[in-house]
């Protein structure tokens, strides 16, 4: 049987999916002719996949952080405490 692989990098965040590398593996029988999936047991599809972070979701995440930072000043968090109780 034939092999076929698609190696895709998922995003753990958006799940946004990009197709990294495709491999096709002839087995012995394909081979003589040199066709994939020209044997009698047909193609098997795989799928290798990686859990990754996509250039959007790392961009997302330092602009978060960078803005959180800036927010942080030592007035503004002691209102915001007091305004918690009821
Ligand atoms: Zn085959
Ligand atoms: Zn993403």
């Amino acid at each position: 049987m034939c092999i076929y692989t698609a190696h895709v990098r998922v995003c753990g965040i958006c799940r946004n999916e990009e197709t990294v590398l495709i491999s096709e593996r002839l087995c012995r029988s394909a081979q003589a002719s040199g066709l994939f999936g020209s044997c009698i047991e047909g193609t098997l599809n795989q799928r290798d996949q990686t859990l990754t972070q996509c250039w959007q979701c790392k961009d997302r995440v330092v602009v978060v952080a960078m803005a959180q930072a800036s927010k942080r000043t030592p007035g503004r968090r002691r209102r915001d405490s007091g305004a918690m109780r009821w």
